[in-house]
């Protein structure tokens, strides 16, 4: 007798109803195609999608510095102009 897989969709976190049967199903929420297999990872994809968030934020915080770091002598250069002209 085929078993019933409670899986939620990793589009939208709708509950899905497998078979064992069955490779893969549609999402009765958003109509996805959901193969068995990338349910089955699911959790190694969560994983890695918090990695790459992860290193997301943190190139973030990096071109921040970057940013930062590439203005300032501009910054000082302007300091220096107005300086000149107060003076
Ligand atoms: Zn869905």
């Amino acid at each position: 007798m085929a078993k019933l897989q409670a899986i939620k969709c990793p589009d939208c976190g709708s509950p899905l109803s497998f078979t064992d049967d069955q490779e893969f199903c549609y999402c009765s929420h958003c109509g996805s195609q959901i193969y068995k297999e990338d349910v089955h990872y699911d959790k190694k994809m969560e994983y890695k999608l918090k990695k790459l968030e992860m290193e997301d934020k943190q190139d973030k915080r990096d071109s921040v510095l970057l940013a930062i770091a590439a203005i300032t002598p501009f910054l000082i250069l302007l300091a220096l102009i107005i300086g000149r002209i107060l003076a």
